[in-house]
């Protein structure tokens, strides 16, 4: 069986299970995964068996929830979080459990993924709720490229998805939120929040989280103690519906070049993921929680978004926030827009469209919505147009495009939002002029 993965910045994983003699377990099978730390040669029904149980244990052991508990699952449509919500699901049949997905709004990506966690979740008859963040917020992760975050997109979009998971999980009730992070994603981050010396950074990665506020539920990571590699093994033995394309903005992050590393040592030290864990969760994290408490009471409700942060306004809000002005920026600086854009525009209904064409320049052609107030005599309605200044948009045309270009720019130095027609108008109008 041939694998194929496309992992968001560092390409495609691709693989080749064939059989590697018998189960070590059943002793029947032909064994077709190797599972190098813990010694076992396994086929794919044990395979399962030994995927589906270290979750269940790792719950269990981790006191992730208990059996009357709501649980909501963060599905991207990854093979770490289509692994996550299948296993959960076979492992704790009767478990309430939701899903959420975030539509983020990239472009050849995540209707894709839509669909995959929509056929997911109806395999397993789970019900999933779908955010979709331009209908629901008004903007996508493409929009931040044309912030000072266009080389941190990852950054930016997780800051987004775990506060609008955790606004999801509030809204059904749910005790916990799960998430697919595994045991490389974890160690990864480990080093290097290590080598930049934040160790609150380090507490995040428990497999536990706590509520920072009331009302809120814990974060959990069932996969914390499974390698990568083995969500990948889950998903294509199993036949799960998974994302075939990588995501645009994905990038080549010191995280993933620190992981690249561990994997290295893994191939003489097997179990070397494992020992890193155990390190960062027994010696690293105790020390610095010792020190912590008085931290923990700096947490206050975003003015915005009412999630809990350490500051006024909440990162996910400062950064929409940051988004809304750059757009703002670029708004301001175009001055000449095209007839579609005119549409949106007068969806507003802060618009006011003035045709500027004298009446031996009028045609059989007129704007729609528009008032005619020829060029020469545009003056003497300046004093009535100062009224709508700090409120409406005006839009100018003429035939040529020369004489309300000029009159845009007039307007534009009075302080009026002011944008002249380009040319081309008149076919896209009128197809047949
Ligand atoms: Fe993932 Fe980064 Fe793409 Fe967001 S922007 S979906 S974090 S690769
Ligand atoms: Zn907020």
């Amino acid at each position: 069986m041939e694998i194929f993965y496309g992992k968001c910045g560092i390409g495609r994983i691709k693989l080749k299970l064939e059989p590697i003699g018998k189960c070590s377990r059943c002793r029947k099978n032909s064994a077709i995964i190797e599972i190098r730390y813990a010694k076992q040669k396994l086929c794919q029904g044990c395979f399962n068996d030994f995927f589906i149980s270290r979750i269940k244990r790792v719950v269990e052991e981790f006191k992730m929830f208990n059996k009357d508990e709501r649980i909501a699952v963060a599905v991207s449509g990854g093979k770490d979080s289509v692994a996550l919500l299948h296993a959960l699901k076979m492992a704790f049949k009767d478990q309430n459990i939701f899903a959420f997905y975030i539509n983020l709004g990239i472009k050849y990506y995540s209707d894709h993924l839509e669909k995959k966690v929509i056929k997911l979740c109806e395999d397993l008859k789970i019900p999933l709720e779908i955010y979709n963040l331009k209908e629901k917020e008004g903007y996508t992760i493409d929009d931040f490229l044309i912030t000072k975050y266009k080389d941190k997109m990852c950054s930016v979009c997780g800051t987004i998805k775990r506060n609008i998971f955790t606004l999801l999980s509030v809204k059904v009730n749910a005790n916990a939120l799960a998430t697919g992070h595994n045991l490389d994603d974890t160690v990864s981050t480990m080093m290097s929040l290590f080598l930049n010396g934040d160790l609150e950074g380090i507490r995040k990665l428990k497999p536990v989280l706590k509520p920072l506020l009331n009302g809120y539920p814990r974060k959990i990571k069932p996969l914390i103690t499974t390698p990568e590699i083995e969500d990948l093994y889950y998903v294509s033995l199993n036949e799960l519906p998974v994302q075939e394309c990588s995501c645009p903005h994905g990038e080549i992050t010191t995280i993933k070049q620190i992981k690249n590393w561990i994997d290295e040592l893994e191939k003489t030290q097997p179990d070397i993921k494992f020992r890193l864990l155990s390190i960062f969760r027994k010696k690293i994290i105790p020390i610095y929680e010792k020190n912590l408490n008085e931290e923990l009471e700096d947490i206050k409700a975003c003015s915005i978004c009412s999630m809990p942060s350490n500051s006024e306004i909440c990162s996910k809000c400062k950064r929409v926030l940051e988004l809304k002005e750059y757009k703002q920026k670029l708004e301001d600086l175009k001055i000449e827009i095209d007839y579609k854009e005119l549409q949106e525009m007068l969806k507003e209904n802060n618009v006011i469209v003035i045709d500027v064409r004298s009446p031996d320049e009028m045609n059989e052609f007129k704007i729609e919505n528009s008032i005619n107030i020829p060029s020469e005599e545009i003056e003497k309605h300046f004093k009535n147009l100062l009224k709508f200044k700090k409120t409406h948009k005006i839009v100018l045309y003429c035939n040529s495009g020369r004489k309300s270009y000029a009159l845009t720019i007039r307007l534009r130095n009075m302080g009026f939002k002011a944008y002249n027609l380009k040319d081309g108008v008149l076919e896209l109008y009128l197809p047949s002029y």
